[in-house]
């Protein structure tokens, strides 16, 4: 495995094994499948990473459970309020300190695997799921430390992002992966894609697997992966090479 300026920092950046991380969501539904999955279920059920999910609407104090109100400028649209967001973070920061209170929002900073690496290195953080037009302005100004964007295109809620960017999180916490350096050599590493992979059969049809790979000899090979990954961003992501 490749150990590149990137890896080596993300690595000595980690001093613990162990993470956790609280969601604040009014659909927690719509988080249950992603989190119970895959890496991210083998990395809760490990204990590498704890993940909570918190109903917003528990937090309500009415018989109705409001969540949302309309907007002051008018419109249409509704607005989360700002009591139940406050009483849901205050519960969970008198527990312990949080790293950091993160807002999904299509206006924040662009996810990308460094945020992705370093988020990997914390203790605790916050993920806040809006919903509607959106929160209100003030919890963004008082609670919120961090505004993260998956694309630029507008979705329904905050939970599909938060379980993109718990996914691509969890699986660079150490023990999440069998092989903990494995995902640390992953496309975007160090800004290069990853060369190609194949298994068997050697030979299907004709089609070949290139005749290094079967040599036997990891010298030339890591070598091979290291052009074809070089070779493929050229082609595909030149702007990465930038
Ligand atoms: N009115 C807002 C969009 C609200 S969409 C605007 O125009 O900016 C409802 C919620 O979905 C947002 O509050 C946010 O939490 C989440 N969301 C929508 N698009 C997102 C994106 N690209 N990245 C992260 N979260 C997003």
């Amino acid at each position: 495995m490749l150990l590149t300026p990137a890896v080596e920092k993300t690595l000595s950046l980690r001093k613990f094994s162990g993470m956790r991380i609280d969601i604040l969501t009014v659909v927690p539904e719509l988080l249950e499948s992603p989190l119970n999955h895959s890496i991210v279920k083998r990395a809760r059920q490990s204990g590498v990473v704890e993940i909570y999910v918190h109903n917003i609407r528990d937090f309500t104090t009415d018989k109705h459970h409001k969540v949302d109100d309309y907007a002051f400028s008018g419109g249409a649209g509704m607005v989360m309020m700002i009591e139940p967001i406050h009483r849901a973070i205050e519960h969970l920061t008198s527990q312990r300190t949080y790293d950091e209170i993160i807002y999904t929002s299509p206006d924040g900073e662009r996810f990308n695997q460094a945020a992705a690496n370093q988020l990997s290195t914390v203790n605790n953080i916050i993920i806040l799921c809006g919903h509607y037009k959106g929160i209100d302005q003030r919890i963004r100004e008082h609670l919120i430390t961090r505004e993260i964007s998956i694309g630029d295109y507008v979705l329904s809620g905050g939970e599909l992002a938060a379980t993109i960017m718990v996914d691509a999180i969890v699986r660079l916490v150490p023990g999440a992966i069998g092989d903990e350096q494995s995902a640390l050599t992953d496309s975007f590493q160090d800004n290069l894609l990853a060369p190609p992979v194949y298994t068997r059969p050697a030979d299907y049809n004709g089609w070949r697997v290139p005749d290094i790979l079967l040599s036997g000899n990891t010298q030339k090979i890591e070598d091979w992966q290291m052009e074809q990954a070089y070779e493929r961003t050229k082609k595909l992501r030149p702007d990465l090479l930038r």
